[in-house]
């Protein structure tokens, strides 16, 4: 062997910290790395579910930039495992592939209702506002009031973006469409519920407190949520991040309430019984049991139940991943049975020889970018060390997939597609003095930067 050829399924963080630290990692021979994603455009979820208005983190994506243009990865884009190319395929041009597919799909929450019309995932509103070629352009954005069902970041994102006045947002890369739907919206009150308490929500401070920030949006919080028991003070009292929640909590409940023209509530003690529906088989209500400490951190039901009149209900309930064709899939974490990201056959646990994983698909989607850079390590470790089961293929050559993907007719696009792309976007922007304007629609995502369509 001269070079070991390495095949990346997916282009998000993992995919391409995975690529840089195999590069850069010592090793006894060459590398050649072929980065696929089905995506048309690089980077995952930093472009595809990182918040518009968080462009801080945005921001990773020109360091994940960095990588990619030293040139030393192929980058394949609009190429999809298990249609376009195969794990035949694979096993015929590489070595071994990593799968880096993360998780983009909503989580379920078994409710009675879940499925009614004006209930939606958390994961399709993201895809939605964050321009994502996939999912419809128009989102139904008609109720005044709002339930968004988790405590974690994914739900702040979720109600920030839908009670945020749309001019704020206009600094952002928000697609006009989506600009034009959230200007529209008649929403006044957006209800966030957790089913534990304060001290045991999932946000992260940062977050947290940019609700608070918000232009003509209130916070209402109810002194009910606030009778905190031993389990939660000591909560507080030992760690940091809890104790500035806290803080931030307990300020907002001495702030006056204005006539903001929206209004944000936090409910906690909220466990999901039920999303009731109207004769139309429309959303009409959330309803909930009330719960209360259980003394060791969880809750336990008080038997009360409540409603809350809404008109749509939004589940940020966590991710989930989807399985590959001819891959192990775990069902009941949505992840590629693995050991530090050396793939493992379901039940028996030998290895799968020649394949890994990497990021949300191998460790499930928690956790922030920055985590998919140390599993990226330990995977790169594994493939490295790992020459005993490596595949054995008959076209290693580079041109060989190119070949593959050409006979196929697959319109693949590639770094400098890229950059053509990004240019157009950044191009898009300048006029109304905006960092970039996305383009959504896939074939044009395709078509620019396959320099098939004129360049405006
Ligand atoms: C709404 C939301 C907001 C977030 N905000 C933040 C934040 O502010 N800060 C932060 O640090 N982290 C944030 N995160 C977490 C962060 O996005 C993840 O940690 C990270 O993206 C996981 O990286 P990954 O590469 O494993 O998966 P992804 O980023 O999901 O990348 C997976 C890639 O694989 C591709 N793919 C999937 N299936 C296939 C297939 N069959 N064939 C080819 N390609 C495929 C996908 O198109 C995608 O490009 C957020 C996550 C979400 C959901």
């Amino acid at each position: 062997m001269t070079k070991l050829r390495v095949a990346i399924v997916g282009a998000g963080p993992a995919g391409i910290y995975a690529a840089d630290i195999l590069l850069k990692a010592e090793r006894k021979f060459d590398v050649s790395i072929d980065l696929f994603d089905r995506l048309p455009a690089p980077y995952g979820l930093v472009r595809y579910g990182v918040a518009p208005d968080h462009p801080r983190i945005k921001g990773i994506i020109n360091a994940l930039r960095e990588v990619l243009d030293r040139g030393d990865i192929r980058v394949f884009g609009n190429v999809d495992f298990g249609k376009d190319i195969t794990l035949d395929d694979l096993k015929r041009h590489y070595h071994a592939v990593i799968f880096a597919t993360g998780a983009v799909r909503d989580a379920d929450l078994n409710i009675p209702g879940i499925d009614l019309e004006g209930s939606y995932g958390a994961a399709d509103f993201v895809s939605w506002f964050d321009g994502h070629p996939d999912v419809p352009r128009e989102w139904p954005l008609t109720a005044t009031s709002v339930a968004v069902i988790g405590n974690g970041n994914v739900a702040l994102d979720v109600s920030r973006m839908l009670a945020k006045p749309a001019e704020d947002l206009l600094s952002t890369e928000i697609p006009q469409n989506v600009y034009e739907g959230l200007k529209a919206s008649p929403v006044t009150d957006v209800h966030v519920f957790g089913r534990r308490g304060p001290a045991q929500v999932k946000f992260t401070p940062l977050e947290l407190r940019e609700l608070g920030e918000l232009n003509d949006v209130d916070m209402i919080l109810y002194d009910e949520d606030f009778e905190y028991d031993e389990a939660s003070k000591t909560a507080i009292a030992s760690n940091k991040q809890v104790m500035v929640i806290d803080k931030v909590l307990q300020k907002w409940r001495e702030r006056p309430v204005g006539n903001a023209s929206r209004r944000l509530h936090l409910h906690f003690y909220a466990r999901p019984l039920e999303v009731v529906g109207d004769d139309n088989g429309h959303v009409a209500a959330f309803r909930y049991e009330r719960t209360r400490p259980d003394a060791e951190g969880g809750v336990v039901g008080t038997g009360e139940i409540r409603e809350v009149p809404i008109q749509a209900i939004y589940r940020a309930v966590g991710y989930f991943g989807s399985p590959l064709d001819g891959i192990p899939f775990d069902k009941r974490h949505g992840v590629i049975p693995n050991r530090e990201g050396v793939a493992l056959h379901k039940g028996s646990n030998d290895v799968v020889p020649g394949v890994y994983a990497t990021g949300w698909i191998k460790r499930g989607p928690v956790g922030l970018i920055g985590h998919t850079k140390s599993d990226a390590m330990e995977t790169i470790r594994h493939v490295i060390n790992g020459e005993g089961s490596w595949w054995n293929p008959e076209a290693p050559s580079e041109q060989a997939v190119i070949d593959l993907l050409d006979s196929r007719g697959v319109k693949y696009t590639d770094l400098e597609g890229w950059h053509n792309l990004d240019q157009h976007e950044i191009a898009l922007g300048e006029p109304h003095g905006r960092a970039r304007v996305k383009v959504v629609p896939r074939d044009e995502m395709i078509a620019i930067s396959r320099a098939e369509a004129p360049v405006n």
